[in-house]
């Protein structure tokens, strides 16, 4: 009984630092903001990198044709083809097939191996073309490249790689041109395709939420991991030394012009009235999964997960609340509690001492178990770390766990986008204003883990108050990453 005890307090304590009440998640808010921007200011100066990307048009509704997309994310790499149909057509056919990476390939390989294995992938996809998918004569096939990297880029196809994240280590890799990785990969293959852009997934995801829905200004991901981009006005970046409009000048912001005059009517009032003044705007990718602050909630299991990580010290943000970690937080909480409390009996399993067994999608399942014995709970216990005979009253508090680990990160990503909302003048509304404000949204864990989503928008209602959280969209942009990527390879096409 004493166990027991031990348990429940173990419980409890670990609940209380991973709390986020709103008072908590407003600190976190405001150590964003400055760290954004701190991170707009300079180079290097602040934890977040706040990177500008080289998008600035966002398609415009005319381009025609075939196009690819890679799209390499983390757990997995999708390769897409997409036909546009030209003048607000949009896209009228489409294919992918997803593979995932062998664990293999992501830590005691060589840069070419990676490149050479995701390159075999691609050459076949392509091999597979039908005829719906008719690439246009005489024309070399284009690609759109989306990399959940950090990368500073110096065009729109190429980037160097600053340093991996999510569980990819090839050193080799660190400093170099992945474009060119990429490119030297395809010509070892002999496949014929040029890489026209290059995107992070966040960017990608902006790019074709904005060109399916013309409000979009922000995108976030939640998948393996966490990142965002937002639309930012040049004069806001000080870092940024290229060409500033005078002011009342048009400038050539064609990213916020819209696809359709149709549009113009829905493009949010602000962002409007800015490119009114003549105020160029930027994409800016922020790299929010290295956001760190006094402020954030951890408990000594983060601290050690974190340790033992790859990348200690990094994307301390992006492990409490993105896909690759949230199982992993479970399974430590419940190891420690095997260990010093005797949960699951006098002996530790041995499979719950296995870094990443426990996977954020059993997290989910077991989450939103509502058998009233809770089945899906003993069955994936048992599966994983082969425990039989687990107890209702264990089981519940397994849910339990799951629970505070995904609502704490659910809160988080809220917080985060508000801190997006805020530094755009969005999070506040004035009386019979017409605005829209749209986020497109990507990722598995967005999409999958219904209970997380739903944390995530009940939160950012509390947030942002009723009135202006329904000017808000949250708009799921199914595989928006590598659908963003093709359509920017289409508007960065050499033939246009
Ligand atoms: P990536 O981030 O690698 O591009 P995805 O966007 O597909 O890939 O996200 C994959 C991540 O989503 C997985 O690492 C996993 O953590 C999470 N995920 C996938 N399915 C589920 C699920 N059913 N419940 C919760 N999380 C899920
Ligand atoms: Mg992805």
């Amino acid at each position: 009984a004493g166990k027991w005890v031990k348990a429940m307090e173990m419980v409890k304590d670990f609940e209380e630092k991973c709390a986020t009440p709103l008072s908590r998640l407003r600190q976190v808010s405001d150590a964003m903001i400055v760290e954004m921007q701190a991170g707009l200011a300079s180079e290097g100066g602040s934890k977040l990198k706040m990177l500008i990307s080289y998008v600035d048009s966002l398609p415009t509704g005319k381009e025609k044709g075939l196009f690819y997309a890679l799209d390499l994310g983390g757990t997995n790499f999708r390769v897409l083809r997409l036909v546009l149909g030209g003048k607000g057509r949009g896209i009228i056919n489409q294919q992918f097939v997803e593979v995932s990476i062998p664990t293999s390939l992501m830590t005691g390989s060589s840069s070419d191996e990676l490149f050479d294995f995701i390159v075999a992938k691609l050459a076949k996809f392509v091999a597979q073309e039908g005829p719906d998918f008719k690439p246009s004569p005489c024309r070399q096939r284009e690609l759109g490249f989306t990399f959940s990297f950090p990368v500073v880029q110096t065009s729109i196809a190429s980037g160097t790689l600053l340093k991996w994240t999510k569980g990819f280590s090839i050193n080799e890799t660190v400093g170099r041109d992945v474009v060119e990785e990429l490119t030297k990969a395809m010509e070892r293959h002999g496949l014929d395709m040029r890489v026209s852009a290059m995107v992070n997934d966040a960017v990608g995801t902006l790019a074709g939420g904005r060109y399916a829905n013309n409000d979009v200004v922000a995108a976030v991901i939640l998948g393996t991991g966490s990142n965002a981009a937002y639309v930012e006005r040049a004069d806001a970046i000080l870092k940024w030394h290229g060409p500033l409009p005078r002011s009342g000048e048009m400038v050539s912001c064609s990213s916020l012009i819209p696809i359709s005059e149709h549009s113009i009517a829905s493009t949010s009032f602000l962002w409007k009235n800015r490119v009114a003044n003549g105020i160029s705007l930027k994409v800016i990718n922020m790299e929010w999964g290295n956001f760190k602050s006094a402020h954030l909630p951890l408990s000594e299991y983060d601290l050690e997960l974190d340790a033992e990580s790859l990348n200690p010290g990094d994307q301390i943000f992006e492990k409490v609340m993105s896909g690759m970690y949230l199982g992993e937080i479970v399974r430590r909480v419940l190891s420690w509690m095997a260990k010093e409390a005797a949960f699951f009996g006098d002996t530790v399993p041995p499979k719950l001492k296995v870094p990443f067994i426990l996977g954020t999608p059993a997290i989910s399942a077991m989450h939103q178990d509502t058998s009233p014995d809770l089945k899906v709970v003993a069955s994936h216990i048992k599966d994983i770390f082969e425990i039989t005979n687990t107890s209702l009253k264990i089981r519940r508090v397994i849910v339990q766990i799951c629970s505070i680990v995904a609502t704490r990160g659910a809160r988080l990503s809220a917080a985060g986008i508000l801190s997006i909302l805020r530094n755009m003048g969005c999070d506040t509304i004035t009386e019979g204003e017409e605005r829209r404000t749209a986020i497109a949204m990507d990722g598995g864990l967005y999409e999958h883990y219904t209970e997380y989503r739903k944390c995530l928008v009940n939160c950012l209602n509390e947030l942002l108050g009723k009135e202006v959280f329904e000017s808000v969209v949250l708009e799921l942009s199914n595989d928006g990453s590598g659908i963003g990527a093709a359509i920017l390879a289409a508007s960065h096409s050499k033939y246009i």
